[in-house]
């Protein structure tokens, strides 16, 4: 059971402010959706939670782990989705998998049987051969999800990892997000899709040029913007940006 701890984190790239003093809990075993427009900083944060980008100023612990003072040890915990996963075409699926698995330093015998699993679950068993190059983008997808997992990561940093998926791939994704959660595993979520985020994520940060404008369940959004109970997460999302003094429509 890991936590995940965000203190004041800011993270520049020149003299752009990607992230503005980002301060976020996120507790053992929640699924936790980042919700914000194109550009608002949601990658920046998910690639400097898994160590990829070093912060400007702030810290980051993955359960008691920072991860900037012992990176090696803190990314044996995490499965990360990269926004565009990169994998390697002219492997078979197969192989492929083999391959992380083992720079993962999962045992062969594990190893064959998680892939075997999770092929099932994906109903991919008849690709299992096939090249990478030659799968559809959702069957990439689902893979690059797989390969996210095979060492059963404590912690999983997906970024937007249902964007551009057709709704029968969708919802196969979901279902095994949902199936990870039910085990345990502490999810951060990134998607500027306002739907997954309200039927996906127990909490919502909605983060805008960089700083987080509100966190909360759906409930305790509507009750910050002052919306009607029935209220869309979108109205809540427009009201909550407008409130900072910003007009959605310049956007
Ligand atoms: P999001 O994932 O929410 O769309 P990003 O984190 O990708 O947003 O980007 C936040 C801001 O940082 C954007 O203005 C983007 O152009 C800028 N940015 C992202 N990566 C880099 C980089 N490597 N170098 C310079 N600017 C970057
Ligand atoms: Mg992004």
């Amino acid at each position: 059971m890991v936590e995940i701890s965000i203190e004041n984190l800011t993270k520049h790239y020149g003299t752009l402010v990607a992230l503005d003093n980002v301060s976020l809990a996120i507790a053992s075993g929640e699924v936790f959706g980042l919700l914000g427009p194109n550009g608002a900083g949601k990658s920046t944060l998910l690639k400097t939670l898994v160590g990829i980008l070093r912060p400007t100023s702030g810290t980051i612990r993955i359960g008691a782990i920072d991860i900037v003072a012992d990176p090696e040890k803190a990314k044996k915990m995490i499965g990360y989705l990269p926004e565009n996963p990169s994998l390697y075409t002219g492997l078979t699926t197969q192989e492929f998998l083999q391959f992380v698995g083992k720079i993962r330093g999962v045992a062969d015998d594990l190893l064959d049987r998680k892939i075997s699993e999770s092929l099932k679950s994906f109903g991919l068993e008849e690709k299992r051969n096939s090249l990478v190059g030659t799968l559809s983008k959702g069957m990439k997808q689902k893979v690059a999800l797989i390969a996210t997992s095979l060492h059963s990561p404590q912690v999983l940093v997906l970024d937007e990892p249902l964007t551009a998926l057709d709704p029968k791939t969708r919802v196969s994704v979901k279902d095994w997000i949902g199936g990870q959660t039910t085990r345990g595993v502490t999810t951060i979520l990134s998607t500027h899709d306002l739907d997954v985020a309200q039927t996906h994520a127990g909490r919502i940060a909605i983060i805008d040029h960089g700083k987080i404008v509100a966190v909360g369940d759906i409930e305790s959004l509507r009750h910050m913007a002052n919306t009607a109970s029935d209220a869309r997460l979108e109205d809540v999302f427009l009201r909550l940006t407008e409130e900072k003094g910003e007009d959605p429509a310049r956007r």
